[in-house]
């Protein structure tokens, strides 16, 4: 089952959300805006 995880490009700074699936092949992200794929995961939410 594939989650959403928050991502942050490092170069512009924004923030936008993709699928991700911990089980899945590493998979090369790039910003939408800026198209940077300098993509840092941040942490999930935390559940209640
Ligand atoms: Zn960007």
């Amino acid at each position: 089952m594939a989650e959403e995880a928050t991502f942050k490009c490092l170069r512009c700074g924004h923030e936008f959300k993709m699928p991700f699936d911990p089980k899945g092949p590493l998979v090369e992200r790039a910003c939408p805006k800026c198209q940077s794929n300098s993509v840092r995961r941040m942490k999930e939410e935390q559940k209640k």
